[in-house]
């Protein structure tokens, strides 16, 4: 059985050879460990590899978990990839540095508030609702370019657009139009691709993946 440092070894060769396929640096392209659900101890293997970004969908399971952790490492970057709600924006801000979800001028405000506060500026990445689904976070389509603009004037730097296509349909199409958003509004940061498309989000141009069930199980 291969290790957790093993999957890691792999997933990293498996996004370098995306990547020059594509004509890309590897060194361009981020892996973020998400390791929602996942427990201290099976987190703390792939730290003793060496990986420092780390993805946590609920604040209060990364409040509860992260904490001793990042006391022991602290270089490691705990970044927020789920939904996130106002009423957590100051929690969001103390523990993240990078906020992946951010889908409302509200939500901005809130953060902005948070980091005031806190005096920290964590960079946030505009979520897009890619496939336009009902159900699914992320601003509109038409929207992202005055959340974009939002973010641009506040403190909070940005680090790009996000992105999680829908279920069960060829991912590829869905990335590209992210892609082709990013240029349009002079966005360089892309975060998208999972454990089952990392390899097509990079070949169309993904700088930070997020990646759990294939780096655990
Ligand atoms: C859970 C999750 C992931 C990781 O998905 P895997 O298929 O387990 O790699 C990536 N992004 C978001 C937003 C998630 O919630």
């Amino acid at each position: 059985m291969p290790s957790a440092a093993d999957r890691r070894e792999m997933i990293l060769a498996a996004m370098a050879a995306a990547a020059k396929i594509a004509g890309r640096d590897p060194a361009g392209v981020q892996l973020i460990a998400v390791s929602k659900g996942r427990s201290a101890e099976e987190i703390e293997p792939l730290i003793a590899a060496g990986q420092r970004d780390f993805g946590e969908s609920r604040v209060q399971e990364a409040l509860d978990k992260w904490p001793p952790l990042v006391a022991r490492h602290p270089d490691i970057r705990l970044h927020g990839i789920g939904r996130l709600q106002t009423n957590k924006a100051e929690d969001a801000v103390r523990l993240f540095s990078v906020i992946h979800a951010v889908d409302r001028t509200g939500l901005v405000d809130a953060l902005v508030k948070a980091a005031d506060k806190a005096g920290r500026t964590p960079a946030v990445y505009v979520q897009v609702n890619i496939g336009e689904e009902e159900q699914k976070g992320g601003c509109a389509i038409a929207d992202a370019g005055d959340l974009l603009a939002k973010v641009r004037a506040s403190p909070l730097p940005l680090a790009g657009l996000m992105a999680i296509p829908p279920a069960g349909v060829e991912p590829g199409p869905y990335f590209a139009l992210l892609a082709k958003i990013a240029r349009r509004h002079d966005v360089a940061g892309l975060s998208m691709g999972m454990s089952g498309d990392f390899r097509a989000a990079i070949m169309l141009g993904a700088t930070a993946v997020r990646i759990g069930t294939a780096l655990f199980e």
